[in-house]
């Protein structure tokens, strides 16, 4: 119709023009290996992708083809998210904690024509390039030429260095512009059961949920903020924060591989950051360096949660060190916000203590997506009590799995996440477990998060992980394994008995091992696969 507002095609490349035309000259901060810092700036970014874009089409880089990274967070990481995609091609994240036998597997079923890698993760390269025979073409090293490492390759694999190769090579003079449903980025599931299954994401996708990031009731995000992603730019494109934060202008501070708690308060505090994402798992790390080193936060206001439930007890700590902890749920399959936890008109009137109840739960369905809680007889009531399967369906949510079109999602786009929770009147989304890890105890279902929650509010908790045991009586029962603060040693009748009141009489654990530490995964989560075998097999201690 004549006089209708204009239309573009809403492209990943258009975020980091937009950065370095009215935000050209805000700081990008990468830690290197060797613990320098090194600045540039969102003009420098995007000249250096451009100049990206130019070499992979030189090393033959076709449209929709995917090009692999396997790296930490740092500018040339941010600059492979913005070159690859940039020309069409597609950016496959590959997360270096996984097993070689896994990153074999996503490299070759990605069919990845070339692998972008950080030095010191080159020897993973080399391992599995053997494997990649025939469709791998090149490895390109995130280093200097005096940084390159030996490196022997299959032949026919070829090795370059990344800073040689931009130097060599002139800048596309403009982005060029496509559909935007067209892929930009490929993202494995942790694959914790099975093999990792592939998430392809769109320039849509991607562009939607950056900007809904930016909204005030999610990060918020602003110019004025220094935004340090501690979740890596492997998992699930560090949440979005990459895209989002040159959306708004914010400086993104990058801390590459020294991620132990001392380390990152001195990044977050020495660069002053305000907002900063990470698992659980690092906000309970580096709580505890706190409490033992007395430091605090400089500037740091606010954290953004998710992975895994953060503690009620934690956030509580975290807000009287001028912290808000904010829970965001979602997962590799939606980009992966799909809730944000922040407050409506109804919970701004409750009391403290209700408010932490509130804060504490997975929060509330952001726009663009849609959630719903599901049983056998069709969406669950929104009452807070009634548990359900949850789904969602939305913008930036999966319609399949890369390459296997078999995946479960129904005809009306609800895919369901694995995740049971309920939903309160106010659309407040409580995830009690994952399908997998909910006890069943004589008909009556536990959540383990619930468990765990208060288990690690007792004063002498570390961390905490809730485990179903068969049960000869009641088909399953709670057993929690807890890791104790640093120079504590709560027995496990006295956990048991933190539980009186707390919680029904029927799910407190009928047993509390006490153990050194709990196993992770390759994204942070606790593995409770790798629980069940050490404590709730057959013959377990
Ligand atoms: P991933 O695809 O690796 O990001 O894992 C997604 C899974 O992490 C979800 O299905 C949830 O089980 C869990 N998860 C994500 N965010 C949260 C959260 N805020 N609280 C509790 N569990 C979460």
């Amino acid at each position: 119709m004549q006089g209708l507002m204009q239309r573009g095609e809403l492209l990943i490349s258009g975020i980091i023009r937009h950065a370095a035309r009215h935000h050209g000259t805000t700081e990008i901060v990468s830690r290197r290996d060797d613990g320098r810092i090194d600045r540039t700036d969102y003009a420098a970014i995007e000249v250096r992708a451009c100049r990206l874009g130019s070499a992979l089409r030189a090393l033959g880089v076709q449209p929709g083809e995917r090009v692999a990274t396997l790296a930490m967070n740092s500018d040339r990481h941010l600059e492979c998210y913005f070159g690859i995609s940039g020309i069409g091609a597609v950016c496959n994240t590959i997360n270096p904690r996984l097993s070689q036998d896994d990153i074999a597997y996503i490299a070759a079923h990605a069919e990845d024509a070339l692998i972008f890698a950080d030095p010191a993760l080159l020897p993973i390269v080399a391992a599995v390039a053997p494997k990649l025979g025939g469709m791998l073409r090149g490895v390109v090293v995130l280093a200097p030429p005096a940084e390159m490492p030996e490196c022997r390759l299959p032949a026919g694999i070829a090795l370059h260095c990344y800073e040689t190769l931009l130097a060599q090579t002139a800048p596309l003079p403009e982005w060029p512009v496509f559909d935007e449903n067209t892929a930009a980025g490929l993202c494995y599931t942790s694959g914790t059961t099975g093999r990792p299954k592939g998430v392809l994401y769109s320039h849509r996708s991607t562009l939607l949920h950056a900007m809904m990031m930016t909204f005030a009731d999610t990060a918020g995000l602003r110019a004025v903020d220094r935004v340090l992603p501690i979740v890596p730019m492997f998992h699930v494109n560090a949440w979005g924060l990459p895209f989002s934060a040159p959306m708004a202008g914010a400086t993104l501070i990058l801390p590459g591989r020294q991620l132990d708690p001392a380390s990152l308060l001195a990044l977050l505090n020495g660069e002053r950051a305000t907002l900063a994402g990470g698992v659980p798992t690092v906000w309970l790390g580096i709580l505890n360096h706190l409490r033992q080193s007395g430091e605090s936060f400089a500037t740091l206001r606010r954290v953004m949660s998710g992975g895994s439930a953060f503690p009620r007890a934690l956030m509580a700590e975290y807000a009287a060190r001028g912290v808000h902890v904010a829970h965001a749920w979602g997962m590799t399959e939606s980009s992966p916000v799909v809730t944000w936890n922040a407050p409506k008109p109804a919970t701004v009137a409750l009391d403290a203590d209700a408010q932490l109840d509130q804060q504490a739960c997975q929060g509330r369905t952001v726009f663009g997506v849609d959630v719903r809680a599901v049983n056998d007889a069709g969406e669950v009531p929104w009452d807070g009590a009634t548990q359900g399967n949850l789904e969602f369906r939305g913008h930036w949510v999966a319609s399949a799995y890369y390459r296997q079109p078999e995946t479960a999602v129904g005809p009306e786009g609800w895919f369901p996440t694995g995740d049971v929770g309920v939903i309160d009147a106010e659309g407040f989304v409580t995830l009690t477990d994952r399908t997998k890890d909910l006890i069943k105890s004589g008909g009556e279902w536990i959540s383990s998060i619930a468990i765990e929650n208060i288990a690690v509010a007792h004063p002498d908790v570390a961390e905490a992980a809730a485990i179903a045991v068969p049960d000869a009586k009641w088909g399953e029962r709670p057993l929690l394994i807890v890791v104790p603060r640093e120079g504590r040693s709560p027995t496990p009748e006295a956990i048991r008995g933190f539980f009186a009141g707390r919680t029904p009489n029927w799910s407190v654990p009928d047993r509390v091992i006490i153990a050194d530490s709990l196993p992770h995964g390759a994204t942070g989560k606790v593995l409770k696969t790798e629980l069940r075998r050490r404590y709730a097999a057959p013959d377990a201690p």
